[in-house]
């Protein structure tokens, strides 16, 4: 093993380097794990804007992941050689959120990687674009055998973070799902519905993902610009007048406004696309939007314990369209090349590889 762990750091906007940390220890409750794949999430912000946002620093950064254990310390229910999914944060175990639910990224301590680091007294290891991390035990699901890591590895925000709230909704084999948003967590939500059963109307208007979109199941394209899109949606749905569930996955408030419109009266509406560089809160008319519909709201950020099952083996069941769904792949050292890519929108999910 080496005896140091390069990590990626983000110095200014549109900027990238890899820098030499010493190689993390744990403490009991954690593994040290060799990272195989960082998927890229959230981060290509910060290689934008370089706004930190719920990151605290520049050299923290990535928080999807799947590898390889190469330290355990005695007692621990992993052992060398096991390779696992990693979950991000560290759930405090205690509050709440952490006793009474499985979202343990909603835990009311929000410990991320800054915060791991600590607990194990180092200098690396918190964080997902790194060789080596240091995740808690209980963020750790092992994978299946036969299962490739590049599968393992949509368990993150490819899949689990809209397969696991499709399941919380209930969605099934009557339901019509509007998904609005086609990035990589409304693609990865293409492919939840179907898997459950689900018709997908999606609601998608750059040509490559409108193209991947079909390529993994939507039943229905709308454009979100097209004046009559609430009517088709209408037509779609037939006496429901609606869509059974919508997925807003872009964070946008066009988007958002045609989420509430859309769904149905009685109908479920969940908010995942996350938009913090909006200046505006977004405008809920409770009279027009809750109370004539009975429109049921939520949002969430993340999949939760009580899915990890359901979701491995959903996994284990889609890779062909999970195949489809990674459209990238670089070496860690390539990351600029990586953030490039992800701006261009031709693309789905991204992955870097620590190792090379
Ligand atoms: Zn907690
Ligand atoms: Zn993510």
């Amino acid at each position: 093993m080496a005896d140091t762990n390069k990590v990626l750091y983000i110095p200014a906007k549109g900027q990238v380097e890899l820098l030499e940390r010493p190689l993390p220890r744990i403490s009991d409750g954690f593994a040290l794990v060799k990272v195989q794949i960082a998927p890229i999430c959230d981060e290509v912000r910060i290689y934008r804007d370089h706004t930190i946002d719920w990151y605290e620093r520049a050299d923290g950064m990535g928080h999807e992941g799947v590898g390889e254990v190469v330290e355990v310390r005695p007692g621990s229910k992993f052992k060398v050689g096991d390779r696992v999914i990693i979950y991000n944060g560290m759930p405090c175990g205690e509050c709440w959120v952490c006793t009474n639910t499985g979202g343990f990224c909603h835990c009311m301590s929000r410990w991320v990687g800054a915060r791991i680091e600590e607990v194990n007294g180092n200098a690396s290891g918190g964080f997902g674009f790194s060789q080596y991390r240091t995740p808690p035990e209980n963020q750790l699901q092992k994978i299946p055998d036969g299962m490739s890591y590049e599968h393992a590895a949509a368990a993150g925000c490819l899949i689990g973070t809209i397969f696991s709230p499709m399941l919380e909704l209930g969605v099934n084999a009557t339901d019509i799902v509007l998904i609005t948003g086609l990035g990589f967590v409304g693609l990865g939500g293409v492919v939840s519905a179907k898997y459950l059963g689900a018709r997908v109307i999606a609601a998608v208007r750059h040509p490559y993902r409108r193209q991947l979109t079909l390529e993994v199941g939507a039943d229905w394209i709308v454009d979100r610009e097209d004046p009559n899109v609430l009517e088709q949606i209408r037509e779609i749905t037939g006496n429901r007048r609606g869509a059974d569930v919508v997925m807003e996955c872009s964070g946008y408030h066009a988007y958002r406004r045609l989420a509430l419109d859309a769904a149905r009266s009685y109908g479920k509406v969940r908010f995942l696309g996350y938009f913090p560089r909006d200046p505006e809160p977004f405008p809920i008319h409770i009279e027009h939007d809750l109370l004539d519909k009975h429109l049921f709201i939520s949002g969430s950020h993340d999949s939760s314990i009580e899915h990890r099952d359901k979701l491995v083996e959903m996994i284990a069941r889609s890779g062909k369209a999970i195949d489809k769904l990674v459209t990238h792949k670089f070496p860690m050292s390539q990351a600029k090349e990586a953030f490039e890519t992800i701006l261009t929108r031709n693309c789905a999910k991204v992955y870097l590889y620590p190792q090379e």
